[in-house]
């Protein structure tokens, strides 16, 4: 068939099976109902228990799928116990990035009706921003280079002016599709700490080059310090903001914490030619195998592969089914019956999984 895509799924390790299982379902039963578009799910093992059986954490065969895939589906790798012989843990999700050039993390920051969040908004204020890592450099370039002897210990963190510009254009075009769907500002923040490393004042330069060319955008900066306080005082005042990589790993999880926790953040990690979708959440082992995980931010996550490649493919079908999935898990937010024990309420994974199928009214 024309219009059919493969999609490569990492269930990984801890919750990601259980969180996996019921969102490929759902969306093979969302592409089994469409008359525009199918999709083959292919599974491919990689992750912290696959390291622990086999010696190998992101197996070249599972690597190869997921280049040759259309679109990557992945939950969450890694478990706390079992680590490279230098202390660090197994993160293929991150090696993922990396490989395939993912150089723009997407994590949008939404409060949904009845979503219960930390914060009291005032009235007519709500929370509708995109954070924007940078996911393949900044300091993340260091990993498995730091240089430890008995007495000091050294990372490096590294800013490229080729992966700036092509970050800096994707947050400006991002945030002028945000504006002209009525949904955005027409703003980006660059957040960095210009004030005391050259490599930020670097990285600010090349966003600033960006700017320009956008003069129907708002550009501004901040400190990645009082971005902090600010996400919490005043988060309905952001549109877009983009960073570089560590702080928008810290800051990404500030963003979930505003939306009632890491269950119901999604993410995508997107490069030129591929793209990761997967929540921000890792694998909680605290929770796993009990059937407790909140599905919500997978689902999302797998709403937003749908979005991404229904404008890559001109697919109208696609797109339809990326808005009719997120607008089910909101359904069933505002609903508040099937949620689960993070959100305050008592349903389990499988249970808020089929509330969400229920909704798009699938067998
Ligand atoms: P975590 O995100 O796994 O868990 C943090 C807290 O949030 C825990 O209390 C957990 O129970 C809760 N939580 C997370 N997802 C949830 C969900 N879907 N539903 C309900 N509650 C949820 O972070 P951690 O404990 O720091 O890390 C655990 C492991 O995951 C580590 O090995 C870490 O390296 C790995 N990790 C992987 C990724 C990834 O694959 N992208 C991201 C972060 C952490």
């Amino acid at each position: 068939m024309q219009n059919a895509y493969q999609i490569a799924v990492f269930p990984g390790d801890g919750i990601g099976p259980e969180i996996t299982a019921p969102t490929v379902e759902i969306l093979q039963s969302l592409a089994d109902a469409a008359p525009d578009y199918a999709l083959h799910f292919a599974e491919a093992p990689a992750g912290a228990g696959h390291y622990r059986d086999t010696g190998t954490a992101l197996p070249a065969s599972s690597l190869a799928l997921a280049r040759a895939s259309d679109a990557i589906l992945l939950s969450a790798m890694g478990l706390p116990d079992v680590r490279y012989p230098d202390g660090t843990e197994i993160t293929p999700q991150i090696d993922l990035r990396m490989e395939l050039s993912l150089f723009a993390g997407v994590r949008p920051v939404t409060l949904r009706p009845g979503q219960p969040g930390p914060l009291t908004l005032p009235p007519g204020k709500t929370i509708d921003f995109v954070l924007i890592r940078e996911s393949t450099e900044g300091l993340f370039f260091t990993k498995g280079r730091g240089e430890v002897t008995n007495t000091e210990a050294r990372e490096t963190l590294r800013i490229t002016r080729d992966t700036s510009e092509k970050l800096f254009r994707f947050a400006f075009d991002l945030a002028a599709r945000r504006k002209a769907s009525g949904r955005g500002k027409g703003r980006v923040t660059c957040v960095d700490k210009a004030n005391v490393f050259r490599a930020f004042a670097f990285f600010r330069k090349i966003f600033e080059e960006e700017a320009a060319r956008h003069p129907d955008l708002t550009a501004d900066h901040a400190y990645v310090d009082a971005m902090a306080l600010w996400m919490v005082q005043r988060p309905w005042d952001f549109d877009v903001l983009v960073t570089e990589n560590m702080f928008g790993d810290i800051l990404s999880d500030l963003g979930a914490g505003l939306m009632g926790g890491l269950g119901m953040a999604p993410s995508a990690d997107i490069g030129l030619d591929h793209a990761v979708f997967q929540p921000c959440h890792g694998t909680a082992p605290d929770i796993a195998g009990q059937g407790l995980a909140n599905p919500f931010a997978m689902l999302l996550s797998a709403a937003m592969m749908l979005d991404w490649l229904g404008d890559k493919h001109d697919n109208d079908g696609l797109r339809r089914d990326g808005n009719r999935l997120r607008q089910a898990v909101e359904q069933v937010i505002a609903e508040g019956a099937a949620l689960t024990r993070d959100l305050g309420g008592t349903a389990g994974t499988r249970a808020a999984a089929d509330a969400v199928a229920r909704a798009l009214s699938l067998p």
